[in-house]
């Protein structure tokens, strides 16, 4: 009676045995219970074995009903777990993903930013027109699309001040480099055209072609080159954090903007000189001036009349742009062109022959006439006022005269005995007419 007690109790073993998830407890319970109550079977009499045979099947049926719970309860924490692993490989997979989206949505902004700085550069330099103009312009599209601090844009052959074209000393040999622009390069190779000419020749490099530089700093030397013709050269210093390779594909691109730009300065400055009028001061050129001269002479001869020749030189005109810069020089070339348009009859030529020096042709005019003419204009330009910031510039010029025929007989001559009679006025104390007398 005491084993079939304890047999009644194998459910309950097989149940504390099992938990939470131990099946292997439970089976061995089973197993026990099962052969226990065989064990009890065998022993009993035949008035018991019933009992005994029936409190088996009932702690079988309990342990095998405790594996089950087992085996259930594994399953459901297996799922749990797949639950929480796939969870976690899909938060990863989240995380990975959005960074990938932050990279992308960084360089889709930063490439946005560089199309607009490649824009304003293309559309700042394609609105240029001269060297002066172009300058600032290139300036600013090295700081915003190349983002360097430190180059030099060296033009082929040409003076960098387009105004200077009619200066009579303004010729240069075709191999030279004048800078148009530079900026902090003061002890670089790339800072003068003759360091950064002879390190390219000393490393047998040609300019025609684009470098990256190691020695003695890390450049980029870049031509600009529009039809085959080299007009000029580009000089980077390399930020230490730059790539070069990616720095000078967009070097490149930006010397062939520049080289746009300059072939469209090359052509405005070719269609002026075809021109009749100086683009500065609205007065006729000097090829002009020349014409008429020749002209002139031929009427005066053929109808027997006279003409006089006024040659004016601004006073001291080196000074005032050493002091106020070529700008405002250039603002006083085009108030004086404008007080001479406007003092002359229509008759009278006036023509700019040289960098601040005027020539008027005055026809039929009489030897005092010309020279009261001559005070006047003197006299309203040394009353005229060039304000500069806050001060107010005075300015003179000094005027010689000639009459033809009375002081030369050929164009020529006439225009040197007026020149000389110029040289006179300044020898003088300038700020002064004087007529020439032979
Ligand atoms: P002087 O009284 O003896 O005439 O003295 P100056 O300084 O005027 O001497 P000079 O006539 O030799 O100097 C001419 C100067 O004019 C040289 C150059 O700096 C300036 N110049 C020539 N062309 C231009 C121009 O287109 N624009 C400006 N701003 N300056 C010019
Ligand atoms: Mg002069
Ligand atoms: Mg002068």
């Amino acid at each position: 009676m005491m084993e079939l007690a304890l047999l009644s109790l194998a459910p309950a073993a097989g149940l504390l045995a099992a938990y939470p998830r131990r099946t292997w407890g439970a089976v061995a319970v089973a197993v026990a219970a099962g052969l226990g109550s065989i064990a009890a079977c065998l022993l009993c009499g035949p008035g018991e074995r019933r009992l005994a045979a029936a409190v088996g099947l009932w702690s079988v049926a309990g342990a095998l009903y405790a594996i089950h719970l087992c085996r259930r309860e594994v399953q459901d924490c297996g799922h749990v777990h797949e639950k929480v692993r796939q969870l976690k490989v899909r938060r990863v997979e989240t995380a990975k993903a959005a960074a990938e989206a932050r990279a992308q949505g960084e360089e889709t902004q930063r490439s946005h930013k560089e199309s607009a700085a490649l824009y304003a550069m293309v559309k700042g330099l394609s609105a240029a027109l001269s060297w002066e103009e172009i300058k600032p312009r290139l300036e600013t599209a090295v700081d915003q699309y190349l983002g360097v601090a430190d180059f030099a844009l060296y033009v082929a052959g040409r003076p960098p001040r387009s105004t200077w074209r009619v200066d009579r000393g303004g010729s240069r040999a075709e191999d030279d480099f004048q800078p148009l622009a530079s900026r902090n390069l003061a002890s670089s190779p790339g800072g003068a055209w003759v360091t950064l000419g002879r390190r390219l020749q000393e490393a047998a490099l040609s300019p025609w072609q684009a470098h990256v530089l190691d020695r003695p700093e890390r450049a980029l030397c870049v031509p600009v080159i529009d039809n085959a013709e080299l007009l000029g050269v580009f000089y980077v210093r390399l930020p230490d954090a730059a790539d070069p390779r990616a720095l000078l594909a967009k070097a490149s691109a930006f010397a062939g903007e520049v080289a746009f730009a300059f072939r469209r300065v090359k052509l405005f400055q070719e269609m002026e000189r075809l021109s009749e009028i100086d683009g500065v001061t609205g007065v006729h050129r000097r090829g002009a001036f020349d014409e008429r001269l020749g002209e002139e002479v031929v009427r005066a001869r053929t109808f027997k009349t006279t003409f006089c020749l006024m040659l004016l030189d601004i006073d001291h005109f080196k000074s005032l742009n050493d002091r106020y810069g070529h700008p405002f020089g250039d603002q006083v070339l085009r108030r004086i062109g404008e007080i001479l348009n406007h003092s002359f009859y229509e008759t009278d030529f006036v023509a700019r022959y040289g960098g601040e020096e005027f020539g008027v042709i005055l026809p039929r005019a009489q030897y005092d006439g010309a020279r009261r003419k001559a005070e006047a204009v003197r006299n309203a330009i040394e009353f005229e006022s060039f304000p500069i910031a806050l001060e107010t510039v005075r300015v003179t010029v000094s005027i010689g005269l000639a009459h033809f025929p009375r002081d030369a007989a050929a164009p020529e001559e006439l225009f040197s005995q007026a020149d000389l009679a110029l040289y006179r006025a300044k020898s003088l104390g300038r700020n002064r007419v004087v007529e020439f007398t032979g």
